[in-house]
C-alpha cells in the first residue's frame, strides 16, 4: 500500500454553506466511518491537532488503494497507520505567514505531471473543472520557480505525478494531502459543487489542493478563520517561509477557509513562497 500521508494536521475540509459566508474550502466528509479511541484522541492531542470532531474516515483512492484517515473538518487528513510514529507537537511559530510542510517536492520530481481526469463514475472533470485546472496549473507555471507542471487530460491516473478528480462527498470543497518521499501528493480531489461554483472559484480550490500537494500548509493553520481552531503541526511539519507577511495575507490562496471573494490567484506573499521553496 502506497504511503499516503495526507495531511498533516487536520483532514478535510469543509465547506461551508453559502448562507455561511464564510466557506470552508474543504467539505466536511459526511460519513462518520468509525471514532478514534482515546489513545489515539491522546495522541493526536499531544501533536497539537484539534481533536474536536475527530473522526475516521475510510478513503478509497481512484487507483483502488484504500486508507484510514482521522478527520475534523479540514481538507487534510491525518492516517491511521502509523499514528504512534508521529512527532509530538513542537514550538509553535504563531505569525499568520505563509508555512509550508517538511517534506517537499524534490529534484526531478519538481517535473509533476498532472492529470485532470476525466473518467465516469462521477469522478471525471466537468468542463468548467477542466478549465479551471488548465488555470490553476497557468498559476504554478507562471511562478519563476523550478517546478514545472505538464498537465494532459485523460483516465490514465497511474502514469501521473498528480491527479485531480472528483469525490462525491466533497460539496463545495477539497481534499488533499502533503508530499512524501520527495513526491507530491498525488490526489487533489474536489467536490461535485466546486465547479458548479464557477471557473474562478473551481481554479481556487483546485489551485489549493494542488498547494498542499506540493506542501504548502494552510496561511492560518494554528488559528482557522472560520473558527479559530488549531490544526496542529502533526508530522509534517508548519515551517514559517521567510519573506512572508507577519500579518494575516487574507488574500492567500492557502487560508483554510474561503470568503466569497475568491479569485482563483495568488496571493503576492504566495509566489514569494513558491519561489522560496522551490
Ligand atoms: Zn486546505
Amino acid at each position: 500500500m502506497k504511503t499516503i500521508k495526507l495531511l498533516a494536521l487536520s483532514v478535510i475540509v469543509a465547506g461551508c454553506i453559502t448562507s455561511c459566508q464564510k466557506e470552508e474550502v474543504a467539505t466536511e466528509v459526511n460519513e462518520v466511518s468509525n471514532t478514534p479511541t482515546k489513545k489515539q484522541l491522546l495522541k493526536l492531542n499531544n501533536m497539537g491537532v484539534n481533536t474536536k470532531n475527530v473522526s475516521i474516515k475510510t478513503i478509497e483512492n481512484l487507483d483502488g488503494t484504500i486508507e484510514d484517515y482521522f478527520v475534523n473538518g479540514t481538507d487534510l487528513g491525518i492516517p491511521v497507520a502509523g499514528l504512534n510514529d508521529q512527532e509530538d507537537l513542537g514550538t509553535l511559530d504563531n505569525g499568520m505567514k505563509q508555512y509550508r510542510t517538511r517534506n517537499l517536492v524534490t529534484g526531478s520530481n519538481r517535473t509533476i505531471d498532472v492529470l485532470g481526469y476525466t473518467g465516469g463514475g462521477g469522478s471525471g472533470l466537468s468542463s468548467t473543472g477542466q478549465q479551471a485546472l488548465r488555470r490553476a496549473v497557468d498559476n504554478y507555471n507562471r511562478v519563476n520557480s523550478s517546478l514545472n507542471m505538464r498537465l494532459t487530460f485523460g483516465t490514465n491516473y497511474q502514469a501521473a505525478d498528480l491527479v485531480v478528480y472528483v469525490r462525491s462527498d466533497l460539496g463545495a470543497g477539497g481534499l488533499a494531502g502533503f508530499p512524501s518521499g520527495g513526491r507530491p501528493y498525488k490526489w487533489a480531489r474536489i467536490g461535485p459543487d466546486v465547479a458548479n461554483r464557477g471557473v474562478t472559484y473551481a481554479t481556487h480550490v483546485i489551485t489549493h489542493e494542488m498547494g498542499h500537494c506540493i506542501g504548502l500548509r494552510h496561511t492560518d493553520w494554528f488559528a482557522r478563520s472560520c473558527d479559530g481552531s488549531n490544526e496542529g503541526q502533526g508530522n509534517d511539519g508548519a515551517i514559517h517561509i521567510p519573506g512572508t507577511p507577519t500579518g494575516i495575507d487574507r488574500a492567500s490562496i492557502m487560508i483554510s477557509c474561503a470568503t466569497g471573494n475568491e479569485n482563483g490567484t495568488f496571493s503576492s506573499a504566495d509566489v514569494i513562497a513558491l519561489e522560496y521553496m522551490y
